[in-house]
């Protein structure tokens, strides 16, 4: 393996552990370049064309200054699919991938299709548009507090030939005005400690937007307060809420939800062992 890739690293290797970087130069040279890693791999990566010299050189830097690849190149893939990121959302998850996974594993079995579904707290619209995609017949709509967040989660939608309602709202102070009987409400609310910053990246920390991520440390819940009581109000009988959360407070959420009359509260591990989605209902 050499050329391209060899470069990317080289200049890399420095900032990532070695696994990442070679992760990184990967992506970067399949996603922006459209190599094969076949081709990476027999040393067919190059020459690039001036041109695309100079957009490697950027690339270069952003990694070395540690932002984000998928803000770099923005996109990034969830669920098998490609969504634009740009700084104003947070860059989809793994974990998130799970939740996402959890709410179609249960409609199919279940053999919904025609459900009524709301995202709180959409970002990226990740979550509303792979569920969209999932079930055609559904009827799905999705709210953020972020008119950035919103503007890219529409195109998101539209790049899916989607079509979401898109609200601008927040869950926080203002929850009325959508009342539809929900079957399906899916968040994943900002639920990071300012507390545990310190054992954060610098790509997320300097990068990421902090209204996406940070609660204070003396209310980790107040999104699940809010969320909890307004699916307790507007889902269908027999709807079900399913939330990620912060693996610190699974018990405490759990009760939380019940203490709201939600039932058959349950708490799932992500593939890391970690206490990290709840599902449960009206
Ligand atoms: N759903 C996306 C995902 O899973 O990648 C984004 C999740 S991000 C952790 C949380 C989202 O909630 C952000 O897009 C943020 O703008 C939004 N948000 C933060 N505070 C909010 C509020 N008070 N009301 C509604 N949305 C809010
Ligand atoms: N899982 C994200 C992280 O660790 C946090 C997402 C969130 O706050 N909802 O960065």
């Amino acid at each position: 393996m050499d050329q391209t890739f060899t470069y990317i690293f080289t200049r890399i290797a420095p900032y990532y552990p070695e696994g990442e970087a070679r992760a990184l130069a990967r992506l970067v040279l399949e996603t922006r370049f459209g190599f094969t890693w076949v081709e990476i791999c027999m040393g067919k990566d190059a020459p690039l064309l001036l041109e695309q010299r100079r957009e490697l050189e950027n690339i270069v830097e952003g990694l070395q200054r540690k932002e984000p690849v998928q803000y770099i190149l923005g996109e990034a893939e969830f669920c098998g699919r490609r969504f634009e990121v740009a700084p104003g959302v947070l860059v989809p998850r793994p974990e998130t991938e799970e939740l996402v996974d959890w709410v179609i594993d249960d409609c199919k079995a279940h053999g919904v299709e025609d459900m009524h579904v709301l995202d709180i707290g959409t970002g990226s619209g990740c979550i509303a548009v792979t569920l969209a995609c999932a079930f055609p017949h559904a009827r799905v709509s999705a709210m953020d507090v972020s008119a950035d967040a919103l503007q890219i989660a529409r195109r998101n939608a539209l790049a899916a030939g989607r079509d979401i309602a898109f609200l601008q709202k927040d869950i926080l102070v203002e929850a009325g005005g959508l009342d539809v009987a929900w079957d399906v409400i899916v968040s994943n609310p900002p639920y990071v400690c300012e507390c545990e910053k310190r054992g954060m990246d610098t790509n997320v920390l300097a990068y990421e937007p902090a209204e996406a991520l940070f609660v204070p440390d003396d209310d980790p819940l107040r999104f699940y307060r809010a969320i909890g009581k307004y699916a307790a109000r507007t889902l269908a009988d027999g709807g079900k809420l399913y939330v990620e959360i912060n693996r610190a407070f699974g018990e405490e959420t759990s009760v939380l939800f019940e203490s709201l009359g939600l039932r058959r509260v349950t708490l799932k591990k992500d593939a890391y062992g970690n206490n990290r989605m709840i599902r449960c209902e009206k």
